[in-house]
């Protein structure tokens, strides 16, 4: 039997910018060739650093260069002249880091339901769609002019597996996001907000405090009928969920259980109408753009707030990228690219953005790793690595082992190792670890005033 990778179209994906400041595209070639035994037929760039967009735009925000592996600072429009021969007409995806982590400002960003704000945007915030529509269609136009008439990007992906993040202690859940838009969306849905804001609350249901974590039921159904209600409930207390209830009688439960349907309804649907705004937006100047999302792939997503099966009907997207270890790794409608990752790029990502929290005054005085020693600071990135390498997912049995699926047209495989990592934390790490206000990076003059 052959190995479907040969049928498979393969998306290397360059996770973040730095990555490239430590590895030149050809290793990268290279590396996913001894992995997978293919070269990429196509890359996956970010669009933004971590900084700032790296390419000119109408808005005026800084063109921040990208440090790149020989020493030299390149624009995205430098970078993909560098790509190797094979990077043609429509093999080329930008990815959207839908927090916009370049940023600062308070007005865009997410609260959680006792108020508390993270340096991240709310995608539900009607400036956040505008700003980040604008800078992928200045993307994608810049592209577009060094291909004389061509279109070398064939699709943008919207990076979803975090836009919603969770924190939990003594066993009070809290999640985002509840600044005034999302207030005001998820009201007119009909959910009780003021029921999320006593403990235990609906969310106890699915979610629990794990100590390192928040432990999650993501089977939840779309409709908050009898049957479904009572679905839901007998999964939460087979799971050791509704030890938090005890106080409460059944038909109390089942009140709580309706609540978290209207919740979960109704952050899918605001969700993916979020996207689909962006996504119109930037059609309507780029009319051949594809849209992708890309999630974890549960059934319903904590993160992304979005149900899998609800994204696979949902004509304003032409592919999802999603875990294949996943329970449901097919797609009825949309065509799918396996990421082979596990958690698709969740440690990835949160690996990155550690990376930033830690190397940068400014957020490092506005987060708790302000309390760390500069060794420690160094520890925990080097425990974050190991953390983000443990989730990868090797080679051609991995392949093997995915059920067969007419929608899967190709895989997307991170374009990092080991070593690469290594050197990131080197690279933003100086040798006697990160000890005083001058080790740090300091956020640029733009960073305050875009
Ligand atoms: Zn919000």
């Amino acid at each position: 039997m052959s190995s479907p990778i040969e049928t498979l179209e393969v998306t290397a994906d360059i996770i973040d910018f730095r990555v490239i400041g430590v590895a030149s595209f050809s290793n990268l070639a290279e590396i996913i060739l001894e992995r997978w035994g293919k070269l990429p037929d196509r890359w996956a760039l970010p669009a933004f650093t971590a900084s700032g967009p790296c390419f000119s735009n109408t808005l005026g925000a800084e063109v921040v260069p990208v440090k790149c592996w020989d020493g030299a600072d390149r624009t995205l429009l430098d970078l993909i002249s560098e790509i190797p021969k094979g990077c043609v007409d429509r093999n080329l995806s930008l990815v959207v880091d839908m927090r916009l982590p370049f940023i600062n400002l308070d007005t865009i960003h997410i609260e959680d339901i006792s108020t508390d704000q993270s340096g991240q945007a709310c995608v539900c915030n009607p400036a956040v769609q505008e700003i980040i529509s604008a800078l992928i269609t200045d993307a994608i136009k810049g592209i577009d002019r060094i291909t004389a008439g061509g279109h070398l990007v064939s699709d943008i992906v919207l990076d979803c597996v975090d836009l919603w993040p969770m924190g939990a202690s003594d066993e009070k859940i809290e999640l985002t996001c509840f600044c005034q838009h999302c207030e005001t969306k998820l009201a007119s849905a009909g959910v009780d907000i003021e029921a999320f804001r006593r403990f235990p609350n609906p969310w106890n249901l699915c979610l629990r405090d794990s100590g390192t974590g928040v432990a999650h039921i993501d089977t939840v159904p779309t409709k908050d009928n009898e049957p479904a209600v009572e679905g839901l409930l007998r999964l939460s207390k087979m799971k050791g969920f509704l030890d938090v209830f005890r106080d409460s009688s059944s038909a109390q439960q089942k009140t709580l259980a309706k609540h978290l349907v209207r919740y979960v309804v109704a952050r899918d649907r605001m969700t993916r109408a979020a996207l689909a705004g962006i996504v119109q937006a930037i059609r309507k100047q780029c009319p051949e753009i594809h849209a992708t999302v890309l999630v974890e792939g549960s059934d319903y997503d904590w993160t992304s707030g979005m149900f899998l099966s609800e994204l696979d009907q949902d004509e304003n997207f032409d592919e999802l990228w999603f875990d294949p270890s996943s329970p449901r790794s097919m797609t009825s409608r949309r065509k799918n690219r396996m990421y082979m990752w596990r958690r698709s790029r969740y440690v990835l990502d949160a690996f990155f953005e550690y990376l930033d929290k830690s190397t940068d005054l400014f957020s490092r005085m506005s987060t708790g790793i302000a309390n760390l020693a500069g060794a420690d600071v160094t520890k925990m990135l080097e425990a974050r690595r190991r953390q983000a390498m443990g989730h990868q997912i090797r080679g051609k049995v991995a392949l093997m082992a995915l059920p067969r699926d007419a929608n899967r047209i190709g895989i997307c495989v991170p374009a990092v190792s080991d070593a690469i990592l290594e050197q990131v934390v080197h690279r933003a790490v100086p040798e006697h670890g990160l000890q005083t206000a001058q080790d740090l990076r300091v956020p640029r003059s733009s960073d305050r005033d875009a």
